[in-house]
């Protein structure tokens, strides 16, 4: 009887175990991909993630089709649809590689049930997480809360296997299977296309994913400890919508990291470190299922958020005065990623400056980002704000001006992302309030008409923001 394997967010065929297994049974095997936006719990993926999910499995069946396989999709919820699949071809197992979601872990419990009363096999295998976040745990037999001992001991206890070759031969299911037109799911943008930069940055499907990797390991990589912070370089891998969607693994991360290279070992090391801190963003995910929409620290249950829905939009649409704040939502529009240490910036803007709760800020991200993660998203978000685990301290307010004058000193990355600021000089291009009326008028910058005055004071958000921060220690 024939294999079922279901795809999902491991759209690649290289270390992908699920289709390693599915080979090895020399039986018939059925490739598909089934988008589920029914279920109970799933989170409907945004619009930069519909796009790249196009393109990935575009990517994917063409991979797939050299290994004589069709991909077969269907759409709806993904218990109903893979039962009926089942019983079209009269599998006889079903294989998939594991999901850590809390949706995606109810339901594939739920299909493992289901195919079990009907005596279908089930067998699930690792390859999204380094770690298991149902085995890791503390001295006293809880889950992490702080990174570094998280971090220390994954270190020490993962077994690091090397990652799988694709298979060579597969034996193909023969007979006729319907399934969708990836085109008819409309996953693409069509009034207004918004896609033109997404296409321009990124290569969607495990080639891409390889030659980013290649390309950090020949010299994006170099310097990367002290690179990586600089808004306007590409001084990190880009590998975080790769690794969203499975087109790539860690494991396959973690072996080019041992392999030959030029990069020095401190740049090696903190990058492993990230790849780390992914890992414990799901491992918080795993044991705290409410991450996307409740305080990790219910403490901040009380924080005094506003309502304000006017400065939201000012802020998603990058229209806050602030250039590094702009130039940085412009990006995350334009390309669909943003570099992280704007990110930590325009978070701590919304949050503190202008007292919005972090699940809006979230959720635009969530829509947004073409490596927008059910883990990462929100683990960040609640780390900048103070409410997540192991996060920076509330009172830690970033000053917008500081943190462009440092991390993008030349003001490359705001000449790029903010154009209408371009002719203004290094010392004005972060405070361009600061310049004189002649200064603007030599760079063509009408202030409040070409680009606005900023929305806020800083000294006076910061004292704002430290005073609700007050009354919710005094209230607890
Ligand atoms: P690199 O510097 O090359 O790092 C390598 C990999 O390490 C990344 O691809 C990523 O998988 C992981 N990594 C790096 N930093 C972090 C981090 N702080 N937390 C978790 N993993 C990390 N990352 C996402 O993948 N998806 C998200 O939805 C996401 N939302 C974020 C929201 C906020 C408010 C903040 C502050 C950070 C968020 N991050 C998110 C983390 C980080 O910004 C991105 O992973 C990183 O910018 C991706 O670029 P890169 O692949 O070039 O990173």
């Amino acid at each position: 009887r024939p294999v079922l394997l279901l795809f999902r967010h491991d759209l690649r065929v290289g270390d992908n175990l699920a289709l390693c297994a599915a080979a090895a049974t020399g039986r018939p095997v059925v490739a598909a991909f089934i988008l589920d936006e029914q279920s109970e719990g799933a989170r409907p993926i945004g619009g930069a993630r519909r796009w790249w999910l196009h393109h990935s499995l575009t990517a994917l069946r063409e991979a797939l089709e050299r290994l004589g396989l069709n991909l077969v999709l269907r759409m709806g919820p993904i218990v109903e649809t893979a039962t009926a699949l089942v019983e079209e071809v009269h599998a006889g197992t079903v294989l998939w590689n594991r999901r850590y979601d809390p949706a995606g872990i109810a339901i594939d419990t739920r299909l493992k049930a289901i195919f079990k009363e009907r005596g279908i096999e089930t067998d699930s295998f690792s390859g999204h997480l380094l770690h298991e976040p149902r085995r890791l745990k503390t001295a006293s037999g809880g889950p992490y809360r702080v990174f570094t001992p998280f971090w220390r001991s994954m270190v020490d206890t993962i077994q690091l296997r090397p990652p799988a070759d694709p298979p060579e031969t597969i034996t193909p299911y023969e007979g006729h299977l319907p399934g969708d037109s990836l085109e008819d799911w409309g996953l693409l943008p069509k009034k207004p296309d918004w896609s033109k930069g997404l296409g321009e940055n990124w290569k969607p499907g495990e080639a891409g994913a390889c030659e980013r990797l290649a390309d950090f390991m020949d010299g994006t990589g170099e310097n990367y400890k002290s690179r990586r912070d600089f808004m306007a370089e590409t001084g990190t891998s880009g590998l975080s919508p790769h690794l969203a969607h499975g087109e790539i693994t860690p494991f396959q991360i973690w072996q080019a990291l041992e392999g030959e290279s030029d990069i020095g070992g401190e740049d090696l090391q903190t990058f492993r470190k990230e790849i780390g801190w992914r890992e414990f963003c799901w491992h918080l995910l795993y044991h705290n299922p409410q991450l996307a929409t409740e305080n990790y620290n219910r403490d901040f249950d009380a924080f005094p958020w506003s309502e304000n829905p006017e400065a939201l939009e000012k802020w998603q649409r990058g229209e806050t005065g602030y250039p590094v704040v702009d130039a940085a939502m412009r990006q995350l529009w334009q390309i669909g990623w943003m570099h992280n240490r704007a990110r930590m910036v325009v978070a701590s803007f919304l949050v503190k400056h202008l007292g919005i709760h972090w699940r809006e800020g979230e959720e635009w991200f969530w829509d947004t980002l073409v490596d927008a993660d059910p883990a990462s998203n929100p683990a960040n978000w609640q780390w900048v704000a103070g409410s997540g685990a192991d996060a920076a301290p509330f009172f830690r307010i970033f000053n917008p001006v500081l943190q462009g004058e440092k991390f993008d000193p030349k003001g490359n990355y705001v000449r790029r992302y903010v154009p209408e600021l371009a002719a203004l000089p290094d010392k004005h291009l972060h405070q361009p309030w600061k310049a004189s009326e002649n200064a603007l008028e030599k760079a063509d910058v009408e202030l409040g008409q070409t680009y606005p005055r900023p929305m806020v004071d800083h000294k006076t958000a910061r004292e704002r923001a430290l005073d609700a921060y007050k009354s919710l220690k005094n209230a607890g």
